[in-house]
């Protein structure tokens, strides 16, 4: 708070009032705050895999490599971490790009329906692995304007986040529908949920809710933070319905007629 005496011109100099100038920090404080957690988040996520790998590596050369055994085990954790952190590299990258403001969409029709099914069969053979079945439906024509490379990341983020956050033999239905002027991109899981206090903070960076379960799934915990820009992008909007031990549902809403 600045505070500054006003005192009349001319003649006797009198104290006619004062003018306060407040300026609020908390929001510059809290982005602060933010900035330094994200540095600190980046720093943590990137050392622990090199730090695995390094610690492999030195096992290796250190003697345990002459074992077929030991040495194929070791490997594959490393080849593992390596993918952690290349994925980790590409996300930190497109969030980094998304978040600065020249970043632009390229603009086109885009079949809704069509780019679901693309994404269900990239990513079959991971929900096989678990048993999972994956539906769509189609209520409506599912075409809107937007960027369809960015729409597809979209979709691959919130399928396979409900294909990781489910058990084996759960379902997936993925809806495309509309209503008034808007079409909605829903995917509904009966995975473990989302408690309540929780589903605000899904779309933090790094924020995961069991970290280990994430970590173990390849999660980098970025990737509801780049779906929301994304979506944010698009002029939509997205929402989150969730029941611990029931299943979740994310639900995009975008305008029928966007404003490029
Ligand atoms: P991650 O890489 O950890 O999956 P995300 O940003 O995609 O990161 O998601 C953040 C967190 O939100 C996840 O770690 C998980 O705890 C929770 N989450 C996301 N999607 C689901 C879902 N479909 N069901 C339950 N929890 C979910």
């Amino acid at each position: 708070v600045y505070g500054a005496p006003i005192i009349s011109s001319g003649g006797k100099e009198r104290l006619k009032g004062i003018v306060l100038v407040f300026h609020d920090i908390t929001e510059l404080k809290r982005l602060e705050q933010m900035r330094k957690d994200f540095v600190a988040n980046v720093s943590h996520e990137l050392k622990t895999p090199v730090t695995s790998v390094k610690g492999f590596t030195e096992t290796l050369l250190d003697g345990a490599a002459e074992d077929e055994v030991l040495r194929n085990r070791f490997l594959k954790i490393i080849w593992d971490e390596s993918e952690r952190l290349q994925s980790l590299i590409q996300d930190l990258l497109d969030l980094s790009k998304i978040e600065q403001s020249q970043f632009q969409l390229n603009w086109h029709r885009v079949d809704l329906s069509m780019l679901t099914d693309d994404v269900i069969v990239m990513l079959t053979s991971k929900a096989e692995e678990k048993e999972i079945t994956l539906t769509k439906r189609k209520e409506g024509s599912g075409i809107i304007e937007g960027d369809p490379l960015r729409i597809k990341q979209i979709m691959i983020n919130l399928i396979s986040n409900a294909i990781t956050y489910s058990p084996k033999g759960g379902k997936i239905t993925i809806t495309i529908s509309e209503e008034n002027e808007k079409t909605f991109f829903t995917v509904n899981d009966t995975g473990i949920g989302i408690k309540k206090e929780e589903i605000p903070r899904v779309f933090e960076r790094f924020y995961r809710v069991d970290r280990a379960r994430s970590r173990n799934s390849g999660g980098t915990g970025l990737g509801l933070a780049i779906v929301k820009h994304l979506v944010e992008a698009h002029h939509g909007d997205i929402t989150v319905e969730s029941e611990v031990g029931k299943g979740t549902k994310f639900t995009i809403g975008f305008n029928k007629e966007q404003l490029k």
